[in-house]
């Protein structure tokens, strides 16, 4: 599977209205949405989801941020999609990301940077399986 990622609007995102335009640049680069929900995350929901970050020093805020507010994961589907899409939102601290992505346009901070995205199609898979069940995804497709 190399057509299928995960992303997340995080809770910033959510927070500075900015579902609707985050969501127009990912469609407008080709990512067709197969599923899209608000979900709270859980702290244990949270830390499950960051576990290889367990232990870092970032990680305690990070879960906090994450609970905080509403989050709106996304599976999107397209030809090289777990590339396509880490490009689409640049790097992970928005000072070091390439103008025109999505974290540069909008994000604050290296912790408050409007979206997650999968970074291997194993874990893209693992991670969409995180919000959205395989019978869920073919269902609301009409499959
Ligand atoms: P990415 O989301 O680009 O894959 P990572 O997987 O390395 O980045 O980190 C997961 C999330 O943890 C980041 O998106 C960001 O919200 C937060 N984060 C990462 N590194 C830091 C850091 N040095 N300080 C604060 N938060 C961080
Ligand atoms: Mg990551």
């Amino acid at each position: 599977m190399n057509n299928k990622t995960l992303a997340i609007l995080k809770p910033d995102c959510i927070k500075k209205n900015l579902i609707g335009k985050v969501t127009a640049q990912i469609q407008d680069a080709g990512f067709k949405v197969l599923g899209m929900k608000m979900i709270r995350l859980t702290p244990d929901a949270a830390k499950g989801f960051y576990e290889v970050h367990n232990g870092k020093v970032f990680f305690d805020n990070l879960i906090e941020y994450m609970t905080s507010g509403p989050c709106v994961p996304i599976a999107l589907e397209r030809e090289n999609a777990v590339e396509e899409f880490r490009k689409l939102i640049g790097a992970t601290d928005p000072a070091k990301a390439e103008e025109g992505t999505i974290r540069k346009l909008y994000a604050d901070s290296i912790q408050e940077n409007i979206v997650h995205g999968s970074d291997s199609n194993e874990n893209a898979a693992k991670e969409i399986s995180h919000f959205f069940s395989r019978k869920e995804l073919l269902e609301i497709n009409g499959l």
